[in-house]
């Protein structure tokens, strides 16, 4: 091939390459927003006990939540917030977060979802600690300030014992303060044969899908386990002590 007209292609294509280069220099990719509230990963959980959280999902914003930065920061704008924990897929999807404002019990990280907290010596604390003095008077508060309604659910459960409502944390703190009085509980389930799934966290001898009681076919109250289809509800008094123990 003519020399100069190898030249005058190669110029040619060095120009079209520069030209293409130039025009098609994609944009930088959007730097990652550099983390603004430092957040550790506690070593244990916030389960087995009495806890305060607020529900992250309710708030104005959280749409704009995506990543566990963002939500340590939307987090830490909750009044009196330690911390936050989220549903292990919330990168991916699942919306479920919530901020942590204290908790009774420092559990197994497997009690809980991950939580993360604010403070890195906190974090640090193993399964077992004590608990912050301030988490106890505030869940001392809590319970002491049911007393009263607590008394009105015993006047009003007669012999049938006591009739619980609501959601699993106010039914917990309620059932602490009948405890306290003596009061007794309604069944809250039903009397029945076979395995069940709801008395397997109190009653022994279960397997992680099914109780123990109903694996032996014993007919009980799929609330508690208890096998005398008169009587009481023993499942906050089975929890509390179970609890105890941990
Ligand atoms: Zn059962
Ligand atoms: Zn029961």
């Amino acid at each position: 091939m003519n020399r100069l007209l190898t030249l005058g292609l190669l110029t040619g294509i060095l120009i079209a390459v520069a030209g293409y280069s130039q025009q098609s220099n994609p944009p930088l990719p959007p730097q990652p927003k550099s983390r603004t509230v430092d957040y550790f990963r506690a070593s244990h959980g916030y389960g087995d006990g009495l806890t305060e959280v607020v529900d992250l999902s309710q708030r104005e914003g959280f749409q704009a939540v995506k990543t566990l930065d963002d939500l340590a920061e939307f987090a830490s704008k909750v009044q009196g917030a330690v911390g936050f924990t989220a549903h292990p897929n919330f990168e991916r999807g699942t919306r479920h977060a919530h901020a942590v404002l204290w908790y009774t019990k420092l559990s197994s990280t497997r009690s809980s979802w991950a939580l993360h907290l604010f403070d890195k010596q906190e974090a640090q604390k193993p399964p077992g600690h004590a608990p912050k003095a301030a988490a106890l008077a505030a869940a001392e508060a809590k319970v002491s300030g049911k007393m009263d309604a607590a008394e009105k659910l015993i006047a009003a459960g007669g012999k049938n014992g006591v009739k619980l409502e609501g959601s699993f944390s106010e039914c917990e703190v309620l059932a602490l303060a009948v405890l306290r009085l003596g009061g007794s509980f309604e069944h809250q389930g039903k009397f029945t044969t076979g395995a069940c799934v709801g008395c397997r966290t109190v009653a022994p001898g279960g397997t992680p899908s099914a109780c123990g009681i109903g694996v032996q076919k014993k007919t009980h109250w799929n609330c508690c386990g208890s096998t005398n289809e008169g009587g009481y509800c023993n499942f906050w008094k089975l929890l509390a002590s179970q609890r105890a123990d941990k």
